[in-house]
């Protein structure tokens, strides 16, 4: 028998135990295993119709590289293999390729957000489009929040990130972690222009070109300053610190990219840090006692093993109780794009969530994903008698 080299998956099955994608679907393509276990044996170039489809059915979630015995890396090979896939799998290819096309142009995406927010803002509290796209019952045009409290000094102290959801789409969040921000570090952030996506749906589809391109473009839109660059969406942070990686064979560029990354700063982290910094410092009372659960996005769970923060800003906060789910975390199903593409798939894995905060029956939920937000928000619909979904930063800047 050939020897085992440590590259290769020992086939020890640690990885189905924590997949999201075969614990909904039940089949060993599903799995890290068996999907590397196809990619020792076939070609993505040459993938027939079956084969593009299983190399689709990953979230990219990170959870079995957190556990393999091996130390494999399943995303980065589904990722490559993607790059090389000649065939679209999946469902909703035409809306998946509008969505990728827009997020990779950002004048395009510029002007669909210009044109299509009228009328997104004359959508009826319970439209479906608005579930669909997880928009808040108040609106997407959240008009800027009230000046932050506290003091105010000349130049910004912080440069922001806000990310496509937050710049396009939910303002609101946008404007909380500008609040937020603001009151710990005494300026607003500094908001550079010519920022872009952060080419995580690019990376996703194995279009490592737009990707790479994109990040080029972020770390010279923010080398005006070297000020820290906080972000509130966890999947933007996961993306924007493996730029290093994404362009490590670029050696021009590979220095910048790790200067860069070593710039970010995930939004609760900087919370929590700053609560410790100032202990005179108190969020108010919620108005009303709340039990609340934190969804852990899995781009902060596994790729920056980041889950503490949060729970120990919201431990602080007076009128609410942390609950947690009976079996622990959960992953909500969105990954990037999977949603479209495998929306099947992508809806049991959020009814196993959604069965979870039923047990729960928590009064709030928060999250610091973007995407998972518009996810659970579509799962849970906009009935009055479903918890409310907030982002941290949104939940918190009510607070100051
Ligand atoms: S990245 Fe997530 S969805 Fe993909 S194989 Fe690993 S655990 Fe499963
Ligand atoms: S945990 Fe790693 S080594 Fe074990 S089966 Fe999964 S991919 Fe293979």
């Amino acid at each position: 028998m050939a020897a085992i080299t440590p590259l290769q998956c020992a086939k020890c099955g640690a990885c189905t135990v924590v997949c999201p994608v075969f614990q909904a679907g039940g089949r060993e393509s599903l799995s890290a295993r068996g999907r590397l276990h196809l990619l020792e044996r076939l070609d993505p170039a040459q993938a027939s119709d079956a084969y593009a489809e299983i190399l689709s059915q990953c979230l990219l979630c990170g959870a079995c590289r957190v556990v393999c015995s091996r130390g494999l890396d399943p995303p980065a090979r589904l990722i490559a293999a993607r790059e090389r896939l000649e065939k679209t799998a999946g469902s909703q290819v035409l809306l998946r390729a509008i969505t990728r096309k827009a997020l990779g142009n950002p004048a395009l995406l510029a002007t669909i957000s210009s044109l299509g927010r009228p009328l997104l803002e004359r959508l009826p509290a319970d439209s479906g489009l608005r579930l669909r796209l997880g928009l808040p019952v108040e609106g997407i045009a959240a008009p800027p929040l009230p000046e932050t409290p506290g003091k105010k000094s000349e130049s910004p102290s912080l440069a922001f990130f806000p990310g496509c959801y937050a710049t396009h789409l939910h303002r609101e969040i946008g404007e909380a972690t500008k609040r937020v921000a603001a009151a710990f570090s005494g300026s607003s952030p500094l908001l550079p222009k010519q920022q872009c996506c952060c080419g995580l749906a690019a990376e996703s589809a194995g279009d490592t070109s737009t990707a790479k391109r994109l990040a080029r473009q972020n770390i010279l839109a923010f080398s005006g300053n070297t000020l820290p660059i906080l972000t509130s969406c966890a999947s933007c942070y996961s993306r924007l610190r493996r730029y290093p990686e994404l362009l490590a064979d670029e050696p021009e560029w590979r220095a910048k990219a790790q200067a860069f990354a070593r710039r970010l700063l995930e939004f609760s982290t900087f919370v929590a840090q700053g609560m410790q910094a100032d202990p005179a410092f108190a969020f108010a009372a919620s108005p009303k006692r709340r039990a609340v659960v934190y969804h852990d996005p899995c781009h902060l769970r596994f790729h920056a093993k980041i889950t503490n923060p949060p729970r120990e800003i919201l431990r602080t906060i007076p009128g609410l109780r942390l609950a947690e789910l009976a079996d622990g975390p959960q992953c909500c199903g969105q990954g990037g794009l999977f949603h479209l593409a495998q929306p099947e798939l992508a809806g049991k894995i959020r009814d196993r969530l959604l069965n979870q905060l039923d047990k729960a029956a928590p009064d709030l939920v928060t999250t610091t994903c973007s995407g998972c937000l518009i996810h659970i928000r579509q799962g849970l619909g906009h009935s009055p008698s479903r918890p409310e979904v907030r982002h941290l930063a949104v939940l918190l800047a009510e607070l100051l």
